[in-house]
C-alpha cells in the first residue's frame, strides 16, 4: 500500500480518549481513532496520525474514553427461581437452619433449574445478561451446576449457548458438573464417577462446554475428587478452572495449577506455596468481591503476594442467586478496590485482559490491539479511574460488538 493508496475500513471511531489495557495498563492513547474492518481492529493511534482513509461509517464520539469491552469471566447466570424469598426470610428473623428444613439454599435453585424449561432458563438469564451488558460487559462466561443430572446440566449448557446466539455477547459455557452434591445421590464418590464416566463424556461429545469447572471446600469436593475429576476433563481436552480456597485451605488451588487450570476463583484462603503454583502454571486468579461482600467474609485474598509473583488478576461478578446476586461487573470493580484494595488500573484490567486469559481467550479479546476483536465500551467519564469509582449509575455513551454499534 502507498501512502495515496486509502485504507479500506469498514468503520472509523473517533473523537474519544483510549485506554487500550496492552500488558494489563491503561495504555494511554489520547485523542485516538481507531478503524475496523470485518469486526477486528485494523488501525489504532492517534488521531492525527491516521493515513488517507475511507470508511463505509464514521462514528464521531465527541468525548469520553474508550476501553476493551468488559468480560465477565465467573457467573452462573442461567439458574431457575432466584433466592429473594429467602434473602427476606433471613431479615425478618428465620434462621438458616430454618431455611434449609424448607428446602432452601442451593437446594431449591436445583430444585427450579430441574423444574423450568430451557426456555424458562434462557428468558431468566437474558434479563440479568442484559443488565451486565447495559453496563459494558461483551464477553459472558456462563457455568452450569444447578442441574447435576446430565439431563439437567445439558439443559443448562444449551441454554447458555443459545443465549450466545441471540445477542450482540460472547459466552464461554463451563460445565460445573462437580458444585454440589445431587439429591439423589448420597456418596461424593458415587456421584464422582457418574461425572467421570457418563457426564463429562457426553458434555465433551457434543463440544457444549469450553471448559470444566468444580467447586473444591468441605461443604462440597475434597481436593482428591476434584483431581480426578480434572484428570477425566484433561483426558478429553477440556481445560480446567476451579472455586477454591474460599471458606478454607484445601489444596485445591495447588492441585489445579498441576492441570495448568485456567484460573482459581474466590482463593481468600491461598498461600504463598499455592501463590508460586499459580504463577509457575500461568492460572489466573479471579478475585469475587460480591460474594466476599454477600457472605460477609473477612478474610482477604493476598493481594501482594499474587502480585509479588506476577500473577494476573481477574474480577468477576460470581453472579449466582445465593452467595452473590450482582448483576454489574463495574460495581464488581469498585468493590474490589474498596474491599480488596486494587488499584482502578489493576481492576479495569481484571474486568479486560486478565479476565479474557481466565477464559483461555487473551490473544484475540481483552485489550484493544491491531488484529484483536473491535469489542470496545466508550464511557461518559473524563477518567477510566472513574469506572472504578462510581457505585452505579449509566456511564455507558456507546457499546460496541464486534465493531458493530449494539
Ligand atoms: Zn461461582
Amino acid at each position: 500500500m502507498t501512502s495515496d493508496t486509502p485504507m479500506k475500513l469498514d468503520s472509523l471511531w473517533r473523537g474519544a480518549h483510549i485506554a487500550t489495557m496492552k500488558d494489563g495498563l491503561y495504555s494511554v492513547i489520547e485523542n485516538a481513532a481507531m478503524g475496523v474492518v470485518d469486526g477486528r481492529i485494523v488501525w489504532i493511534g492517534e488521531a492525527q496520525d491516521l493515513p488517507v482513509y475511507e470508511a463505509q461509517t464514521e462514528h464521531e464520539l465527541e468525548g469520553g474514553w474508550i476501553t476493551p469491552g468488559l468480560i465477565d469471566c465467573h457467573t452462573h447466570l442461567v439458574f431457575g427461581g432466584n433466592r429473594a424469598g429467602e434473602f427476606e426470610q433471613r431479615l425478618n428473623g428465620v434462621s438458616y437452619q430454618e431455611i434449609a428444613k424448607q428446602g432452601g439454599g442451593i437446594a431449591s435453585s436445583v430444585k427450579a433449574t430441574r423444574d423450568a424449561s430451557e426456555a424458562e432458563l434462557i428468558a431468566s438469564a437474558s434479563r440479568r445478561l442484559q443488565s451486565l451488558m447495559a453496563d459494558g460487559v461483551t464477553t459472558v462466561e456462563i457455568k452450569s451446576g444447578y442441574g447435576l443430572s446430565l439431563e439437567s446440566e445439558l439443559k443448562m449448557l444449551n441454554a447458555a449457548t443459545d443465549i450466545g446466539k441471540q445477542f450482540p455477547v460472547t459466552v464461554k459455557r463451563t460445565c460445573l458438573a462437580a458444585h454440589a452434591m445431587p439429591p439423589e445421590f448420597d456418596d461424593k464418590d458415587a456421584y464422582i464417577d457418574y461425572l467421570c464416566d457418563t457426564v463429562l463424556p457426553k458434555v465433551a461429545e457434543l463440544g457444549i462446554a469450553d471448559a470444566v469447572d468444580a467447586f473444591c471446600e468441605g461443604i462440597a469436593f475434597s481436593t482428591e475428587q476434584v483431581a480426578r475429576y480434572f484428570k477425566t476433563a484433561d483426558s478429553l481436552g477440556l481445560p480446567v478452572k476451579i472455586h477454591a480456597e474460599q471458606l478454607s485451605s484445601l489444596g485445591g488451588t495447588a492441585m489445579a495449577s498441576s492441570f495448568k487450570a485456567l484460573s482459581a476463583d474466590h482463593i481468600e484462603f491461598i498461600e504463598e506455596s499455592d501463590v508460586k503454583a499459580m504463577a509457575e502454571s500461568g492460572t489466573v486468579a479471579v478475585l469475587l468481591p460480591g460474594a466476599f461482600f454477600t457472605l460477609k467474609e473477612t478474610q482477604r485474598p493476598p493481594i501482594a503476594l499474587l502480585r509479588q509473583y506476577g500473577v494476573p488478576m481477574a474480577i468477576a461478578t460470581d453472579a449466582n442467586p445465593g452467595t452473590s446476586p450482582a448483576l454489574s461487573l463495574r460495581l464488581m470493580m469498585n468493590m474490589a478496590c474498596t474491599l480488596f484494595a486494587l488499584t482502578p488500573e489493576e481492576s479495569l484490567a481484571g474486568a479486560t485482559i486478565h479476565a479474557a486469559k481466565a477464559l483461555g481467550m487473551e490473544a484475540s479479546h481483552g485489550s484493544l490491539e491491531v488484529g484483536k476483536v473491535a469489542d470496545f465500551v466508550c464511557w461518559d467519564v473524563e477518567s477510566p479511574g472513574e469506572l472504578s469509582y462510581w457505585l452505579g449509575g449509566n456511564l455507558v455513551k456507546e457499546r460496541v460488538y464486534e465493531g458493530k454499534s449494539s
